[in-house]
This record gives structure tokens, sequence and C-alpha cells, in this order.
């Protein structure tokens, strides 16, 4: 499924199965998680994409076939490929071991081709081997709303009281992983979103409600994962001195201006970018130790459209998979 130009559907696309060049492989894809940022790609939301561009940087698949110089990886084994395609390791950021911030990177999905596709070429270096027992829809959406979350989360800090705004795809894995850790997590979600504030509450949220409300404690750190800049001001005003807001987001509406009290008394407010191999391995050695249980809705790889809409309308719970 290629995007020509932004903001037109997606088209089906026939193509020759592409041959990994030196250092990649080549993955056979059993399922891709549909993200958000695929949606500010198709909007245009994000500068200077590939075009024509395959979407998609959630993806579960097999070793097909194996590059010139590739070691580690046998053919038939699962691996992940996540939004971060490539770095040129070589920076000050590559070098001091920030390579989610490097300044010649290549992303899955936006620079080069990703997984709404049955086959894709990875970086060999940026490609994870996965468990064989899992489950290859479920386990999509954790290369990037589990990996990026992740990074967001231990950004979030330490404190027992954690405010996740947006209940999608990256709050229903963190929260598990927060509840499993003994903190009490707050979701909050779109205004009068009962089924989304049931959902957070039946993965062990202790309390759930709109965005605009405040809620019952003040938090420790909140995550903002929905793209709404009026979302900063809110959050900031939920978080005790000395709380930390980290939004999670690639893209985000503009940010209203607010009285500095809401960010007086060391509240701070950083971005997550991107992420570092060491995010993935971290994060993927946690999932089978939490247990976390995916809600995902499966869609045929030609329904991608469907998908990004069903995502931008908030008409499912967890994450949207495409399988081809
Ligand atoms: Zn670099
Ligand atoms: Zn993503």
């Amino acid at each position: 499924m290629v995007l020509d130009r932004p903001q037109t559907p997606l088209v089906l696309r026939e193509r020759p199965v592409p041959q990994p060049a030196a250092g990649e492989i080549l993955v056979e894809i059993e399922a891709c998680g549909v993200c958000r940022t695929d949606l500010h790609v198709v909007d245009g939301e994000l500068p200077h994409p590939k075009l024509p561009i395959t979407p998609g940087h959630e993806i579960v698949g097999r070793v097909a076939a194996i590059g010139e110089g590739v070691t580690g990886f046998a053919r038939g084994q699962r691996v992940g490929v996540p939004w971060l395609g490539a770095t040129c390791g070589v920076c000050s950021y590559c070098r001091s071991g920030r390579e989610n911030l490097c300044d010649a990177p290549e992303f899955t999905g936006y620079t080069r081709d990703g997984g709404y596709a049955t086959h894709t070429t990875a970086d060999a270096g940026f490609a994870f081997p996965l468990r064989a027992e899992i489950n290859a829809a479920e386990a999509a959406p954790l290369l990037c709303a589990g990996l990026i979350g992740w990074r967001s989360y231990r950004m979030a800090g330490e404190g027992t009281t954690l405010g996740l705004y947006g209940f999608g795809a990256a709050a229903h894995i963190l929260a598990q992983v927060a509840i499993w850790q003994g903190r009490r997590v707050y979701a909050f979600t779109r205004s009068g979103d009962k089924a989304s504030q049931d959902f957070a509450r039946a993965l062990g949220a202790v309390w759930a409600g709109d965005s605009d409300e405040t809620p019952p404690e003040k938090l420790d750190a909140a995550i903002i994962f929905a793209p709404a800049g009026e979302l900063v001001p809110a959050a900031l005003a939920a978080v005790k001195k000395g709380g930390r807001v980290v939004c999670g987001g690639i893209h985000m509406s503009d940010i209203p201006s607010f009285p500095y009290r809401l960010l007086w008394e060391e509240r701070e407010l950083v971005s997550v970018a991107n992420l570092t191999r060491r995010d993935a391995y971290e994060f993927l050695a946690v999932v089978p130790r939490v247990g976390i249980k995916m809600s995902v809705t499966r869609y045929p790889l030609k329904d991608a459209n469907t998908a990004l809409a069903d995502l931008r309308a908030g008409r499912f719970e967890g994450a949207a998979v495409l399988i081809p």
C-alpha cells in the first residue's frame, strides 16, 4: 500500500519482491501495526517523506533472505523492524549514546519503505530478533507504541502516580508496565470517550476521565500521547511541584499560551524523539516479565486506508494491525 502524495489515499500496487542489499535482510511480513505517526506522514504533517513511500514501522515478520555481510540472522527467524531504520554512526549524537537524535537518520515507513506490504528490506543492524512463539499481530504494536512508549515512560521518572493523556496503543501497553511496577495510573481520554475510559479501568487504571478533568490527586508525571497541544497546559496543571510532563508524539497541534505558574515550582516539560536500540533491547526484555496483553484489531493489508480512518476517529481500543 503506497502513498504517492500526502493527503491522498494509499494505493494498492504490485511490485517485485525487493532484494536485500549488503548489510540488509529481506523480511516476509506477517503483521504491521498502524501508528499515529503513519497518519502524520499520510496527512503531510511530517516534512520531506520519500515519495512514493510504503508506510508502516511496526513490522513483525520472518527473515526471507540475507544480504552480503550480515551475520546473526537465520532464514525463517522471527524479527521486528522499528521506526529507527538506520543511523550514521559517526555524528556527535551517535557517538554519545543518543542515536535517537542522529543527524542523518533513516526512518522506516518515512524515508525508507516500510511494512504496509508483503515484504520489505531492513538494515540488519536495526532489526531485532523476536521470540519464536509470539503472536505476530499482537507483537507488532510493541515495535513503536511499545518502544517509543517505553522511552517516554523512562523519561517520566520513578514517581508513583502517572497520568497518560490519550489512551491508545502506547498508553494501553505502558499502563500495564506501570501497574506491574506498582504505580497508580490515571487515564485521560477525549471528552466523553466512555469506551476508552472503561478500557483503561479494565486494565487496572485507578481513575479514568476526560482530558480536561482534574484528577483526584496530583500526579508525579504525565505522558501525552495524543497529538493535541491543549493537553500540555492541562497536564502541567495536573502534576505536582517538581513534576514532569513528557510529550511522546512526533507531531502535535500548537500549544496554547499558558500562565507561567503552571510551569513554576520546577515542573518540567520535555519531548521524546525516536528510540535507541538500547531502548528496544531493554523493553523487549521487559515484555515477557510483565505479561503484557495486547488488544489489537486486525485489518487485511488492502484495507489500510480504513485502518487509518478508524485510528483517526478512535474507533477501536488498543492498536490496529495490518495482515498481508
Ligand atoms: Zn548519527
Ligand atoms: Zn510509530
